[in-house]
């Protein structure tokens, strides 16, 4: 099993990442997926793409190579009032939003604090996907977020980046799989790749999932249909 479409890559674009869309593109060619997203991180992180690269985006056609091509964004959150950095008047240019966490941009004292920025979050409908919902400096009440995200109908994203970062989120990640499993939840699975070699990289995801008897037909993305209807993409 794979998925067919990644929906969590990264370009040049962030200078932390090293490929090139075309990179990227290729990657997900050769190893047959269907399609990919590209996800660059939101303006306010120090190191990510001017706003144009979001307000202009739809130069980038819908499809290229003879993969489907969605255009996205890695959005902050910014405050514990849920706000986040994908806003006009590029917000509606955009297909989806992935919303993280990431300490640069924010820092919150508590987990509370943390949790109530990730459920004020989810009140923006553009946001889809909550990514890496397992990082952060501790844990939170992963069923309070992910209760919250179904009801919003946004999907809750395992990444296989935390996967190779540390076994702390590994175990953050198995939790929160077993989480969306009993709540039936839709998840995605995506590479988070910084590098076009990781495109469409997740086996070890699968693998995990595997070891906990999770209900595949909760995965969105091994079915590229199935995610363009979840994320309301409309196809000419
Ligand atoms: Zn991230
Ligand atoms: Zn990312």
């Amino acid at each position: 099993m794979n998925i067919e479409i990644d929906l969590h890559t990264h370009t040049l674009a962030n200078p932390h990442a090293y490929s090139t869309m075309y990179e990227n593109l290729m990657e997900a060619k050769a190893k047959g997926l269907k399609g990919i997203a590209v996800t660059d991180h939101g303006p306010d992180m120090e190191d990510s793409p001017h706003f144009w690269h979001f307000n202009c985006i739809r130069g980038i056609p819908k499809q290229a190579y003879g993969l489907k091509i969605l255009k996205g964004i890695e959005a902050n959150i910014i405050n514990k009032d849920g706000k986040i950095d994908a806003r006009p008047p590029f917000i509606n240019k955009l297909d989806f939003v992935i919303v993280s966490y990431h300490p640069p941009v924010y820092n919150p004292k508590t987990p509370e604090e943390l949790e109530e920025a990730y459920l004020n979050a989810l009140d923006n409908p553009y946001v889809k996907i909550i990514g890496h919902l397992d990082r952060g400096p501790f844990e939170i009440d992963y069923e309070k977020v992910i209760l919250k995200a179904k009801e919003k109908n946004v999907a809750v994203e395992l990444n296989k980046h935390s996967l190779s970062l540390s076994a702390d989120y590994r175990g953050r990640v198995i939790k929160i799989a077993q989480i969306c499993n009993r709540l039936k939840v839709p998840v995605t699975i995506d590479s988070d790749a910084h590098f076009c070699s990781e495109v469409g990289n997740v086996g070890i995801v699968f693998d995990l999932l595997e070891e906990i008897n999770f209900d595949k037909t909760l995965i969105l993305n091994t079915d590229i249909n199935k995610t363009f209807k979840f994320l309301n993409i409309q196809e000419d």
